[in-house]
């Protein structure tokens, strides 16, 4: 595997263990037969269990059966979960970093220990409720609000683009406490079978078909005070989540690249033209160590990023950086090796244009390439730009 500056030389035995888990798996319960879920657009359901009994969600936790593992862990483990699937990563991103993380962090005890054992196993799926129809890139302007009475709260709004909430037992939804002075944000727990809670499937993908989004509606959905995240308040809740994903994406879409890259490796060496492998010719050779340059540099920041991370010094515009970048390296790879695999490239027998596909989607959520490049400037300027 391409590990051109032999970073994964300087890897602890833990991590290396991490990392060889992840990719066996990958190799023998998830090549097999991803590219006909992408094809069908199905998850491989099967895998949820399987993935909770090796602790592959939130494994930088620790506590109520988490593993509690380092941050360089979690992303190497996230880089080979993509090189399989966006759609796998992205399983474990949004159970992981999304739901995991803040009952982790904001959660009351009774939420933690009810929520995070069946989470962390798998037994239990959750999901993220951020995005609404009118309100992407701007969350903050959401209209999801709930309205305090006597038993409680009431929901009512839309939530859409949500990965995993068709099949989800729980959803972390974010929604204004219209019952409070200036509406705060505030998380919320809501069970996906209460009375008033809709989660239409997206169907018609062309893109990150092997994974599950829908919709969530909320009409007059009851929820008792117990299920509000007591620990914060603001667009820090969601945000703060969404730092914890976007580290996992600045690794993932490595993977993605990387196994794009290796394919289209070994094509080139075995695939015969004018008499001999098309290895050998110097345009292909060109793309080749291009590809090899970008992956190393996406893999140089992904590591820098766990070193902050490890020593607590990560902040939010260092990852959008990451973020960006990788996930163009991952773009751009991704299409190379498409385009050196021919008419093959072009099918589910190869995984470059799978991987090409659900990019798209990487490059979109998360925050869009966009919002990233403003977050960056931003930052080096003092002067904001969003609006
Ligand atoms: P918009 O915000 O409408 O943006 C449209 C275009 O305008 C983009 O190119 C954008 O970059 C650009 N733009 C917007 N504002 C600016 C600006 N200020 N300056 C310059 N350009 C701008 N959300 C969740 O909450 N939970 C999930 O689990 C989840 N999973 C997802 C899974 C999939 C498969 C997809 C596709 C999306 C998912 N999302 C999820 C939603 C995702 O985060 C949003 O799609 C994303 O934030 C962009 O919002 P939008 O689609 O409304 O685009």
């Amino acid at each position: 595997m391409l590990d051109y500056l032999g970073m994964e030389e300087d890897l602890s035995s833990e991590e290396k263990l991490v990392r060889d888990e992840a990719r066996r798996f990958v190799e023998e319960q998830v090549k097999p037969d991803i590219g006909e879920h992408f094809e069908n657009g199905t998850f491989p359901m099967d895998l949820i269990p399987k993935m909770g009994e090796l602790g592959f969600y939130a494994p930088n936790l620790d506590g109520y059966g988490l593993p509690g593992l380092g941050d360089r862990a979690y992303g190497l483990l996230m880089q080979e979960l993509e090189a399989g699937d966006s759609g796998l990563r992205s399983m474990a991103s949004v159970q992981g970093s999304l739901v995991i993380y803040p009952i982790h962090a904001y959660g009351s005890e009774a939420q933690k220990e009810e929520w995070l054992p069946a989470l962390g196993s798998g037994e239990a799926v959750g999901c993220f409720g951020l995005t609404e129809p009118q309100h992407g890139s701007n969350p903050a302007g959401m209209e999801t609000k709930a309205e305090q009475d006597a038993d409680g709260y009431v929901l009512n709004g839309s939530k859409t683009w949500i990965t995993n909430s068709p099949i989800a037992d729980v959803a972390v939804v974010w929604a204004r406490d219209v019952s409070a002075e200036d509406s705060p944000v505030r998380g919320f727990l809501v069970e996906t079978d209460r009375d008033g809670v809709t989660t239409n499937k997206i169907d018609d993908k062309l893109s990150m078909r092997a994974s599950v989004t829908g919709e969530i509606g909320l009409d007059d959905v009851r929820v008792p005070e117990e299920n509000v995240l007591p620990g914060v308040e603001g667009m820090k809740g969601p945000l703060s989540c969404l730092t914890q994903a976007r580290y996992g994406i600045a690794w993932g879409v490595v993977g993605a690249a990387r196994d794009s890259f290796e394919e289209a490796l070994q094509y080139s060496k075995d695939r015969e033209q004018f008499g001999g492998p098309i290895a050998r010719f110097q345009l292909q050779q060109g793309k080749l160590a291009e590809m090899a340059t970008q992956i190393t540099n996406a893999q140089l920041q992904a590591h820098r990023l766990a070193e902050l991370k490890e020593r607590g010094d990560l902040e939010h515009q260092q990852v959008s950086m990451a973020k960006r970048h990788n996930v163009r390296v991952a773009r751009d790879v991704t299409r190379t090796a498409r385009e050196m695999l021919g008419g093959n490239g072009i099918t589910t027998d190869y995984s470059p244009m799978r991987h090409m596909s659900n990019i798209e989607t990487v490059y979109t959520y998360e925050g869009t390439d966009d919002i990233h490049t403003l977050v960056i400037g931003s930052e080096l300027t003092g002067i904001p730009a969003f609006e």
